[in-house]
């Protein structure tokens, strides 16, 4: 018999050391070391003119276009810069609707008569055009021009990737038709902060505030994940092909011992994860926290938070080294929101606040009466936005990974709501007027802007960690985000949700003000505010039963699976909020969801292929010699002895019947998806076929594989088991 993979890979593995990091920059202190591959402030200031210097913050800082000549100063300091870091060539880096990033490499070579020269202008930095024909476009390609555009985004500074035989200098940048339409994950994201920044220093200025001139999101995402022995993956065609486990027997041990979360980290992983941290704070990525996660063999990385576009970019970046760092340690990186079946799944906390550009905190409990009315406000701004669009909020966070974790016990419901924790529950019951009888602290009739609010604990050690969407002391945390998501989805409607509903609160004080004095027209916004949509808070178990009947009495949505979700993603609610922001047009949102639909059907046809193919090529011939050396011994044993058989022949009998059904479960898998290709057009149609038919078909063969792996000779089993892959490092 041909050699086991299993038992390779579990030889392979056996004395495996932790790598020393071969770092060109070993020896520089921490704080040289950060940002060392990064064209970012100090870069600038270094090597170009004051001039062109101030006019390039300018543009960072505000959104304003950059005019020709600077572009060309700047573009040859970065080229320079880069140079002298190894770089030859340079790529526009973007997001497409992949999902993943993609790039395109130039050399810095330019031939003409005079020889070979460097070169690098300000039109190549500022725009750059791939074939846009081969990225998802849902439809976009076949109305317009499949040609496409990217365009340095200059609130992300440019960055050097190293690699063993050279250096490439990035771009990072958006992606557009060339009719201007969006076909990246980043052009919403920006135009996003464009209308958060215009509501809320539209909001800020009647409120008195001249001095905010720009207002930005921030972020920082916590970034969950699994390091397995790369060994194992790949005698895993299944994890090859999908990123996650199709079957797998559970584990004597799972995670019941709840003895990993923030256990010690073991010596192969922490080189690892070292390596990881250095390679990205070389890059800017302001990393700070590493623990060990829930789940055996489950991480986590996290950032210090940024301005949302480049915490959007620094993610991707996150994922990208984790990839690659945890391959030179004989590692995988797996980012699937559910790799193991029965283990809990990796999500990316997105924690999310709003910053002027004074450097204050919207999200900031205040200590003057002023600050507390605006934090009112702002806060007043949120509830209403999550409650009117908790859907969008939703969308953007579905897809088929993610629905294997959302309404499971370990990660947020998909039911979208609030928490606020019982102080400021108690403070916002006040302003509404709400007679709470040990409303200590507080005063009755607390006026805005006139009294103060109590100050709320920052150490809110007991909070509700079942909430998708939570307030966290200054900021919130959106929960539901799957561990392979980029961020720039969920900050994108977050931007946009609460930009509309920051413009909605100041037209209706503007309105008020006619008749009264601020404090008053304050007082009256939040509470009718609050008032309307308040029921979208709740503080209690997310994880219960009665919340999910509770929810549906309070009229909240609960769209339970991303089908469900993204019918309801191109409403006319939907197309008009967008519109309304300059975020997408209506043609964008349709084509999103079209893209979205696809990715679901794509994503769950591959992973029948892989099933299918894994139970006939690795399960059933395995189970099959089990059953032959079974019926073997049964039959020698009636031909030599008086023996009684019957527990023998009902163990035969169980595999025989198993080795029929995995059969039967293949055969109908097979059917299903190819009715799903064959016979659904619509793409709502075929995701739903997908969901409705062939994810039941594929957890029959599970099913019956699942029990096969506890019945086959251990010696004959060929792929690496959950019990080995979580705990055998
Ligand atoms: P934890 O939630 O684990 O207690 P912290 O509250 O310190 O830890 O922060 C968690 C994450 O939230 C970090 O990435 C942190 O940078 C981020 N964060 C803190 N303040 C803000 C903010 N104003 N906007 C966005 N993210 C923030
Ligand atoms: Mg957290």
């Amino acid at each position: 018999m041909s050699a086991n993979p299993r038992r390779t890979a579990l030889n392979s593995i056996v004395g495996i050391q932790p790598r020393a990091t071969s770092d060109s920059f070993l020896d520089q202190s921490l704080t040289d070391l950060f940002g060392i591959n990064v064209f970012g402030d100090r870069a600038m200031r270094e090597r170009l003119p004051e001039a062109a210097y101030d006019s390039l913050r300018e543009t960072i800082e505000t959104g304003k276009p950059l005019d020709a000549e600077i572009a060309d100063l700047v573009a040859n300091a970065m080229k320079e810069w880069a140079v002298e870091r190894g770089a030859t060539h340079f790529t526009h880096w973007f997001q497409p609707m992949t999902g993943l990033t993609a790039e395109k490499h130039d050399s810095f070579l330019k031939f003409s008569s005079k020889g070979i020269l460097l070169e690098f202008s300000g039109r190549e930095l500022i725009k750059g055009e791939p074939d846009a024909s081969s990225f998802p476009s849902g439809g976009l390609r076949s109305t317009f021009e499949a040609r496409g555009y990217t365009a340095w985004d200059p609130t992300s500074p440019a960055f050097i990737r190293e690699g063993v035989n050279g250096a490439l200098l990035c771009i990072p940048t958006a992606f557009c038709s060339w009719t201007g339409e969006a076909l990246d994950k980043k052009t919403p994201l920006l135009r996003s902060e464009h209308a958060l920044s215009r509501a809320a220093v539209e909001l800020l200025h009647l409120l008195g505030d001249e001095e905010t001139r720009a207002v930005w999101s921030t972020a920082g995402p916590e970034q969950e994940f699994f390091l397995i022995d790369r060994n194992y993956f790949l005698a895993r065609p299944d994890l090859v092909a999908t990123g996650r486990t199709l079957l797998g027997a559970r584990p004597p041990k799972g995670q019941e011992l709840e003895d990993h979360y923030f256990g010690s980290m073991p010596p192969r992983i922490l080189a690892c994860l070292q390596e990881v941290e250095r390679e990205l704070w070389k890059l800017g990525v302001p990393l700070k926290t590493r623990h060990n996660e829930v789940a055996p063999s489950q991480y986590e990385l996290a950032p210090i938070y940024e301005r949302s576009t480049l915490a959007s970019d620094h993610n991707m970046l996150a994922m990208e080294i984790l990839r690659q760092v945890a391959q030179r340690h004989g590692l995988v990186c797996l980012l699937h929101e559910k790799p193991f079946a029965g283990i809990n799944g990796s999500g990316k906390h997105n924690n999310w606040s709003m910053q002027t550009s004074q450097g204050e905190n919207l999200l900031e409990p205040g200590h003057t009466p002023a600050e507390n009315a605006r934090f009112m406000l702002v806060l007043t701004a949120v509830i209403r936005a999550v409650d009117l669009h908790a859907d969008l909020l939703r969308i953007s966070v579905a897809r088929a990974g993610n629905d294997h974790r959302l309404g499971a016990n370990e990660a947020p419901p998909a039911i979208i709501s609030i928490y606020l924790g019982d102080e400021l529950d108690r403070i916002c019951r006040t302003l509404m007027g709400e007679d709470l009888p040990e409303a200590a602290g507080l005063a009755r009739n607390m006026e805005l802007g006139v009294s103060s609010l109590p100050p709320l604990p920052r150490d809110l050690t007991d909070r509700n960690r079942t909430s998708p969407f939570a307030f966290t002391g200054n900021k919130f945390e959106f929960r539901a985000v799957g561990a392979s998501q980029s961020v720039a989805d969920c900050n994108k409607v977050l931007n946009t949700i609460v930009a509309e509903s920051l413009q909605h609160l100041r037209n209706e004080l503007e309105k008020r003000m006619a008749e009264t004095t601020l404090e008053k027209a304050i007082q009256d916004v939040v509470r009718e505010n609050l008032r309307s949509h308040y029921r979208v808070v709740f503080n209690g178990n997310n994880y219960s039963e009665e919340w999910v009947r509770e929810a549906e009495r309070r009229g909240l949505a609960n769209l339970r699976n991303t089908p469900e979700a993204i019918a309801m993603y191109a409403s006319e609610k939907n197309v008009a909020l967008f519109e309304s922001q300059g975020v997408l047009t209506r043609t964008e949102v349709e084509s999103r969801g079209t893209i979205m639909y696809e990715t679901y059907a794509k994503a769950i046809a591959i992973e029948a292929q892989a099933c299918l193919s894994i139970a006939t090529t690795c399960v059933l011939p395995s189970a099959i010699r089990q059953q032959e050396e079974m019926a073997r011994s049964l039959s020698l044993t009636r031909e030599n002895t008086d023996l009684d058989v019957s527990a023998q022949e009902e163990l035969l009998g169980r595999l025989t019947s198993l080795v029929n059904e995995l059969i039967i479960a293949n055969r109908e898998l097979q059917i299903s998806q190819e009715e799903a290709e064959r016979k659904v057009e619509d793409h709502a149609g075929k995701a739903a076929f997908y969901r409705d038919e062939v994810l039941p078909a594929m957890a029959r063969v599970r099913t019956a594989c699942d029990e096969l792996e506890t019945i086959v000779d251990d010696a004959a089993w060929t792929l690496p088991r959950y019990s080995e892959m979580l705990f055998v490092h």
